[in-house]
């Protein structure tokens, strides 16, 4: 169960927004490829335009480096 206080971080993010009225399609400017996009739901014009939203949680794989490179150890 979410709890309160542990509400996700919303942060601004570019996104692209269809400009017909009444569609409410948008995607995140990342997302979108190419400079004019229309909209994947009517083909309308999208534009420029910012949308608070919780903060992708992406899992990072750390990959764990060595200090010691070489494991080739002559004696
Ligand atoms: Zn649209």
């Amino acid at each position: 169960m979410l709890q309160d206080d542990q509400k996700p971080k919303l942060s601004p993010v570019q996104v692209l927004r269809c400009t017909s009225p009444g569609c409410k399609a948008w995607v995140r400017e990342e997302m979108a490829s190419g400079k004019d996009m229309s909209c994947p739901l009517c083909n309308g014009a999208m534009i420029r335009s910012f949308k608070h939203l919780p903060e992708l949680i992406t899992k990072i794989k750390r990959q764990k480096k060595k200090d010691n490179g070489n494991e080739s150890v002559t004696h």
